[in-house]
């Protein structure tokens, strides 16, 4: 016998668990399906555990410029201490998600659950049915590996949280998001990083002049880079994993991390049996309402393969439960999305990068570059750069750009008066709170330079 539900939502992650709250508070009988732990990738193996390690990384740092503050620091550091320090952390998120879920009165089922056609779910170990008015597919994502011989010894972002020890040596494959924020952790943590990238700068889609800034500070960090080069094989050798690289040449690292990009979860989800649409690149194709090619069935977060971020996640799951739920309907503007790289140094960054922005008329670029205060008393010589670039003549503000301590705190509240389409005069209006690195976006006298008809002058 099967079940009646409004909503049943498939993926306990940032969007799937936003959306249920949401249709739950509106009176729909809601429930949700998890077969892993309840908050997905973000809550379990991706921003929160990295954040904490990025915390726990940058005390190096830290102590190495405390002397220049008269600070002398005896440091050590435990890996396993970390681990189990964040795995409490996420234990209690895990906790106050599924609660915030049942306050509402969503029943969490934690499950497998396939796609039996436009109304229908199966629950695997159960080998229950349920029957859906609509159904929430929140699957999520999953880091991709190489199909290259012992791509098995490798590990991704889903093992890397909870390793038995820190290696001594690490060799991690991309040049994204991923392999830039670990490689800073595993450096922070004392380990030989080297980054192994097909491509010839990190952060490919960002601002070129913050690409080879944040470039300059992995490799003052001493984690090398190896460009325009892949991984060919993996074999063990003793303790060791030896990379062969396209280039011929083989090493040896105590391990091996794929961050090369991820792909949506929808593989044996029968999807086929309600007629859902893929796109070209696996993900399930929705319309601004988060509504799939079948009627009653709907996607939201990186399953749909739209900004792979659990703010936008969340904001489609939000808008999903307003639309179908709440008779208010609402499409997410992914057009202006702010992001930050949790690298050392950090990264931050909304609208367009120059080379975008001079391709859409007449732009005027205004750049800082300094030594961030709190290095001024070290010999550390890494500069800060904020960049902003706007229409002609100090009209809207297009892009803003950020390079250095705090850049991901700051490109969250540049996001604002961006999102309210501000100009440069708006910018100029709000009085600098000094002495801070924020305060260069808003005492900008001139441009450092401009573009007319395409070139820079
Ligand atoms: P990214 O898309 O950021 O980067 C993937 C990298 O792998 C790119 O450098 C890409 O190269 C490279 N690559 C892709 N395919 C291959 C291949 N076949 N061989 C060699 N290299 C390859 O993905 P990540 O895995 O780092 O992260 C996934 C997503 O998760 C991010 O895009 C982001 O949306 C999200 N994320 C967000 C974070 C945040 O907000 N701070 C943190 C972590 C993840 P190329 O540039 O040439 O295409």
């Amino acid at each position: 016998m099967s079940e009646a539900y409004d909503l049943v939502v498939i993926g306990g992650g940032s969007g799937g668990v936003r959306a249920a709250r949401m249709a739950a508070s509106y009176g729909a009988r809601t429930a949700i399906i998890e077969e892993f732990r309840v908050g997905g990738t973000c809550v379990i193996r991706g921003c929160v555990p990295k954040k904490l390690y990025v915390y726990a990384s940058r005390f190096n740092e830290l102590f190495d410029i405390a002397s220049s503050f008269g600070w002398q620091v005896d440091a050590s550091f435990d890996w396993p201490t970390l681990v189990a320090a964040k795995e409490k952390e996420i234990s209690r998120l895990e906790h106050a998600y599924t609660t915030n879920l049942e306050n509402p009165g969503v029943e969490v089922i934690k499950d497998r659950a396939v796609v039996t056609g436009p109304n229908g779910v199966h629950l695997v170990r159960a080998n229950r049915e349920l029957q859906a008015r609509h159904i929430l597919v929140a699957t999520g994502g999953q880091p991709i590996v190489p199909d290259i011989p012992g791509a098995e010894l490798a590990i991704t972002s889903n093992e890397v949280f909870d390793l038995p020890r820190l290696p001594h040596s690490i060799l991690i494959a991309g040049g994204g998001y991923i392999a830039v924020e670990f490689a800073t952790i595993f450096a922070g943590l004392g380990v030989n990083t080297s980054i192994v990238y097909r491509g010839d700068c990190v952060m490919r889609g960002f601002d070129d002049d913050l690409r080879r800034g944040l470039e300059a500070g992995l490799q003052e960090r001493g984690i090398r880079l190896i460009y325009q080069t892949t991984i060919k094989s993996l074999v063990q050798q003793g303790d060791d994993i030896a990379a062969t690289f396209s280039d011929g040449v083989t090493a040896p690292f105590g391990a091996v991390m794929f961050a090369v990009g991820r792909r949506p979860n929808v593989e044996g989800l029968g999807l086929e049996t309600a007629d859902v649409e893929l796109t070209a690149g696996g993900a399930i194709a929705v319309d601004e309402y988060s509504r799939s090619s079948c009627p009653s069935i709907y996607a939201v977060g990186d399953v749909t393969g739209r900004a792979a971020l659990t703010p936008v996640a969340i904001r489609e799951g939000w808008y999903f439960a307003e639309t179908v739920f709440n008779n208010n309907p609402i499409a997410v503007d992914h057009s202006l999305i702010p992001t930050a790289v949790f690298s050392e140094p950090e990264l931050g960054a909304i609208g367009l990068t120059e080379a975008e922005a001079a391709t859409h008329g007449d732009i005027d670029v205004y750049i800082a570059r300094f030594r961030p205060m709190m290095n001024s008393l070290s010999t550390r010589t890494e500069r800060m750069i904020l960049k902003l670039i706007t229409e002609a003549d100090g009209g809207k503000v297009l892009g803003c750009h950020i390079l250095g301590p705090g850049a991901g705190e700051m490109i969250q509240l540049v996001a604002i008066p961006m999102s309210m389409g501000a100009s440069k005069a708006d910018f100029d209006r709000a009085i600098a709170v000094h002495p801070t690195a924020a305060e260069e976006l808003v005492t900008f006298k001139g441009p450092t330079y401009v573009y007319r008809d395409g070139a820079k002058v």
